[in-house]
């Protein structure tokens, strides 16, 4: 069998291959296959070897997944490496999401909308991550999503009139600001404070590591509103705002980092920041919780996402070895390559399993963190295996930008550490699943 022949039987029959049936042109599917076997070095379109035989989507989620990945397939592996090594942000797919209507995928209608579930908006981000885009990808559409369900939750009907339709719209973009430098994972510590000063608020402190913050108009930011020491539970006296983030009045600073470079993290500084009395969301003092809402769903999506580029990963490496000759014969025919990716698949596929049924639970109104917290460990885990796998697998290419790989293990680090640490989930899981006693 030609190396050509035996890349394209392997599209077709490989347990994620596309079911060519549920796509717009299985014949140019083919044609490409067979193109992207031969142009494998210069593009290749990941886009068309989504996996999508999970038996338990709905059509919705079919839909959900056939629509994305259309669009993901604009934006090729070349506007990805270029995104990352221009540090980029990737305006024109995130335009093109909003457009096709995607960033309100679960927002209520009359904002825009389209009233669907966390199990929908997991496919949407998957298959982002998936198409190749990655952890830039998803970054750059991430907070639409999810971010502002506080707003959704607890704002009054002018603000979500106000804050939700552009979102949604594409129209603002926003960013989140929780972390600081003195306080990291401890977020009930955070030192930023709000003061009241006449119709509004007056804000000072810092944060770390806030993503788009660059190119961001407004900004989700949870500060102290009652000094630590004059509340009964740490968790009190935190208060949350939605508003415009003020460049005059915020200092901005990017911080050089490992991967994500498409899309930016930032450190932010402030001191007497002006911030309407109409920006605080909900009830002054109980900001914690209100973020707590949202957080089980932003795991799964972060899951989800680092479970895309996991299987974006697998198959890149799948592909290469079975076209890469060395002592005569593909390197996919050793075992000592072929099993780490057999096993990187199996891992993967668990993932996915956790991922789905998280999300389904949580759409169904299941409140605690179990399922969502273990998916986010369970994707990022395995999605970082996979790529290590992936570039050892290419061998010295998979050191060279053209191959991406590389890029795909330094953004895969990301969903390790973010929005929540491993240690952080297994001290849940200790305390809260088996019973154990809070071990910090
Ligand atoms: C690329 C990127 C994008 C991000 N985007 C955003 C954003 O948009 N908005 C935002 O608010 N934040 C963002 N973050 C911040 C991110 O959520 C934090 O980095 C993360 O929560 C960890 O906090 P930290 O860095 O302060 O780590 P630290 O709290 O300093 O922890 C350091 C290490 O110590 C471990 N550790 C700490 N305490 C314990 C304990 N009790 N038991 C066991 N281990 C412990 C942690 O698990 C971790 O491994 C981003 C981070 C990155 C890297």
């Amino acid at each position: 069998m030609s190396s050509r022949r035996a890349v394209t039987t392997f599209i077709c029959s490989a347990p994620w291959g596309v079911r060519l049936k549920s796509l717009p042109s299985s014949r140019h599917h083919l044609r490409s296959a067979r193109a992207f076997s031969t142009a494998l070095r210069y593009q290749s379109r990941g886009t068309e070897y989504l996996q999508n035989h999970d038996p338990d989507f709905t059509g919705t989620q079919h839909t959900v997944r056939e629509s994305i990945a259309k669009i993901c397939a604009k934006f090729g592996d070349d506007y990805w490496l270029r995104a990352d090594s221009e540090h980029r942000f990737p305006v024109e797919f995130h335009q093109a999401i909003a457009q096709a209507g995607w960033l309100g995928i679960c927002m209520p209608s009359e904002y825009g909308g389209s009233d669907l579930g966390i199990s929908e908006a997991t496919v949407m981000m998957q298959t982002i991550s998936e198409s190749g885009a990655g952890l830039a990808g998803a970054s750059a559409v991430h907070m639409n999503i999810f971010g502002l369900e506080p707003v959704r939750k607890f704002g009054t009907e002018e603000q979500k009139q106000r804050m939700l339709v552009p979102l949604i719209a594409g129209k603002d973009r926003a960013c989140f600001g929780v972390t600081e430098p003195n306080s990291g994972l401890d977020t009930l510590r955070l030192q930023s404070r709000a003061v009241r000063d006449g119709d509004g608020y007056r804000l000072s402190g810092q944060k770390i590591w806030i993503s788009t913050a660059q190119v961001a108009e407004k900004i989700l930011i949870l500060v102290r509103t009652t000094p630590l020491e004059e509340v009964t539970k740490p968790s009190q006296g935190l208060s949350l705002f939605y508003t415009h983030l003020d460049r005059e009045q915020v200092e901005v600073k990017e911080i050089p980092k490992m991967g994500r470079a498409a899309v930016d993290s930032n450190t932010l500084f402030f001191d007497g920041w002006k911030v309407p009395k109409e920006d605080l969301i909900g009830e002054e003092g109980k900001g914690f919780k209100m973020i707590m809402h949202g957080m089980n769903a932003e795991r799964i999506l972060i899951a989800a996402e680092a479970l895309g580029l996991g299987f974006a990963a697998l198959r890149r490496a799948a592909l290469y070895a079975g076209e890469r000759k060395v002592f005569g014969r593909p390197i996919g025919q050793n075992q000592a390559i072929q099993h780490p990716l057999a096993e990187s698949w199996m891992e993967l596929e668990a993932a996915r399993l956790v991922i789905y049924q998280a999300a389904r639970m949580y759409d169904a109104g299941h409140e605690t963190g179990e399922y969502a917290n273990a998916a986010k460990y369970l994707a990022a885990e395995a999605a970082f295996r996979a790529c290590e796998r992936t570039v050892m697998t290419h061998g010295g290419m998979g050191y060279a930008k053209e191959y991406h790989v590389e890029r795909y293990l330094r953004e895969v680090m990301i969903p390790r550490i973010a929005p929540v640490s491993r240690e952080m989930i297994k001290n849940y899981i200790g305390e809260r699943v088996l019973g154990l006693p809070k071990s910090y």
